[in-house]
């Protein structure tokens, strides 16, 4: 059984019990439902359609992919009958890596057998809003974790759908420390923000955002002090993990202890693009 929250009037927050405690949020209108991600697995989105019909009497008419993600976008097929909206980005990466990854994963995992890809249609780049219902969902290009995040933001009930911009520790080896940093001050900006959907783990309460993404941003700065310091000593991947995911003050066991490998591909991440930058300029110097 998923884990389902109702985080206010009219949102709902579905928890995948089988990877990585993946989010996927559901807006309830009275002209249909909005969907924001799937989970990783089919029977556990199938879970969340049986919710809509049975007990909301309504269907999905939008899904809202938040980035090209294997662990959010492999339920989309079974809402046919739905829009598919995403970044203009993601719909790329989607053709380029999430649907040869697909292929590999179906021959491996007969869960996924079923799994077929649907790439977003409606796409937006910097911001974007949905009407429906009366309500109005804002999207935005929120990019670090991955060039292709959107956040969704439930104006009229101030909740944001943070997608992996927000996670139990920072994840940016796949995107950028920079734009990551500059999407989690966006996410300060947010006026009356109340309750953050993180794409994974357990939703932050109003009281608690502004300090946990604090937290996050300081985190950033840390692990990157860390990695200069380790070039700087000529220092190799042992010395880089001698940072814990603790040293930075977060739990080790979060996500089932999953953020401690996400630490480690941060820093692995940062520690061959500084490495890189400073080749150049030694290269420029010698020029
Ligand atoms: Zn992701």
């Amino acid at each position: 059984m998923l884990r389902r929250e109702r985080v206010s009037d009219h949102a709902y927050v579905f928890r995948s019990n089988l990877y990585a405690h993946v989010n996927a949020g559901i807006i309830a209108t009275d002209e249909g439902c909005v969907l924001i991600d799937t989970l990783p697995f089919p029977q556990e989105t199938a879970e969340i359609k049986r919710f809509v019909q049975d007990r909301l009497r309504s269907e999905v008419r939008y899904i809202i992919l938040t980035h090209s993600h294997a662990d959010h976008v492999y339920g989309a097929h079974l809402f046919p009958q739905a829009e598919v909206i995403g970044h203009l980005l993601a719909r790329d990466m989607m053709i380029k890596h999430t649907r040869p990854a697909l292929t590999e994963a179906r021959k491996k995992n007969p869960a996924l057998s079923s799994v077929l890809l649907r790439l977003p249609t409606l796409l937006t780049e910097e911001e974007a809003a949905l009407r429906i219902g009366g309500f109005t969902l804002v999207l935005r290009h929120s990019p670090g974790h991955a060039p292709d995040v959107l956040n969704v933001y439930f104006k009229d009930e101030k909740i944001l759908f943070a997608s992996d911009t927000i996670m139990p520790i920072p994840f940016f080896a796949n995107g950028n420390i920079n734009d990551l940093r500059h999407s989690l001050r966006a996410v300060l900006e947010i006026p009356r923000l109340e309750d953050v959907v993180q794409g994974h783990g357990p939703v932050l309460l109003r009281g608690e955002v502004r300090e946990i993404l604090g937290e996050h941003l300081a985190y950033l700065d840390r692990v990157e002090a860390h990695v200069d310091e380790v070039l700087a000593n000529k220092g190799g991947k042992k010395e880089l993990a001698r940072l814990s995911v603790e040293d930075c003050g977060f739990s080790a066991t979060a996500l089932d202890g999953l953020v401690q490998k996400l630490h480690l591909a941060n820093m692995a991440t940062l520690y061959a693009l500084r490495r890189h930058q400073l080749l150049q300029k030694q290269k420029a110097a010698v020029a």
